[in-house]
């Protein structure tokens, strides 16, 4: 854990680098970033020669291994998994999803039908428990708007946090009744993720604490701010309540997910000898995951089960992925 710790200490660099490699990301002349051609793999050989290039293969999960909605599987995966472990290949979990902590998601994939060791998930939930633990050495309470899983992770490590759940006061406009709610003089972060109880008086709260500069204010991501449940229903995700309070708080977040490099980081620490050019990560997310790999100097597959169309892709020409594939579940065929 501690060595991990000492890898997350380079998110500060981490963050300077992403914030030069956005920029030159997004110069709209062409000049500055070459594009790539990705390669679609369609045929059998081109799956095995995909197979036979790589050792590690780095899976996102929403979109990937299930659809975008959390719930629905998508046939094949389980085949793939057991071919992959089969060829001997190291599978690791790289997700921004909050809702679930890593025990969660061994119990999530056993029910999808396909087994996973613990050390080989690396979710922002657990993340954000090192990172506040182990880097920042928050001794303080933290205010956390966040999912079960983030409050496990946390627990495991013996952090004092508070907020989990629905908030215990009575929602309200009235000043006179705001100032009547509930505060912790105590609190040395606020963090936020996925928060299904997410209200009014939680956002007055995370900016009332963020009022003092010395509170951090930590996200696990902000990329995902929603998908599409069915075709008329649109679930709000992680960075819309972000977005929320970032705005009333007028403080920018730590923000730990993809495409941020710290869980490579967390990743390379415990594989030392990993090789860069024996990796892929296989995602469904050009902003999350393509660019999560192009920051850390590893191919990608984007896998079209997910949230990015052939349409979407054309139209992002300077963040292209190594491979386009139909589906995770094409590698098996
Ligand atoms: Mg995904």
């Amino acid at each position: 854990m501690t060595s991990i710790a000492n890898h997350i200490c380079k998110l500060s660099r981490t963050r300077r680098v992403l914030h030069t490699f956005n920029k030159r990301l997004f110069c709209a002349d062409g000049i500055q970033y070459k594009a790539k051609i990705p390669q679609r793999l369609i045929h059998r050989h081109d799956f095995e020669r995909f197979l036979t290039s790589y050792d590690n293969f780095f899976l996102d999960c929403d979109g990937v291994l299930w659809q975008t909605d959390h719930v629905t599987p998508l046939g094949g995966i389980s085949q793939t998994i057991e071919l992959l472990h089969s060829l001997n290949k190291r599978l690791v979990y790289v997700t921004n999803n909050s809702m679930h902590g890593r025990s969660m998601y061994v119990k999530k994939f056993k029910k999808y039908g396909f087994e996973a060791a613990i050390e080989n998930i690396f979710g922002v939930a657990y993340a954000a428990a090192v990172y506040l633990k182990k880097v920042s050495k928050v001794t303080k309470k933290v205010y956390v708007l966040g999912s079960k899983g983030m409050v496990e992770e946390m627990d495991l490590l013996n952090i004092d946090h508070f907020g989990y759940g629905p908030d215990p006061d009575k929602p309200s406009w009235d000043p006179e009744e705001l100032l009547k709610m509930e505060f912790s003089d105590d609190v040395g972060a606020v963090l936020i993720g996925f928060d299904e109880f997410f209200n009014y008086n939680k956002i007055f709260k995370a900016a009332s604490y963020l009022t003092d500069n010395s509170c951090l204010y930590v996200a696990t991501n902000n990329i995902e701010s929603g998908v599409l449940i069915a075709p008329n229903r649109r679930q709000p995700l992680t960075a819309c309540l972000v977005t929320a309070v970032t705005a009333a708080s007028k403080r920018e977040p730590v923000v730990l997910g993809k495409p941020n490099t710290l869980l490579f980081d967390c990743i390379v620490e415990q594989y030392p000898s990993l090789v860069k050019n024996r990796t892929v990560f296989i995602g469904d997310s050009l902003k999350a995951d393509v660019a999560f790999a192009n920051n850390v100097g590893i191919d990608s597959a984007l896998v079209l089960t997910g949230s990015t169309t052939l349409e979407m892709l054309k139209a992002m020409p300077n963040l292209q992925p190594t491979y386009i594939l139909d589906s995770l579940a094409d590698l098996c065929k």
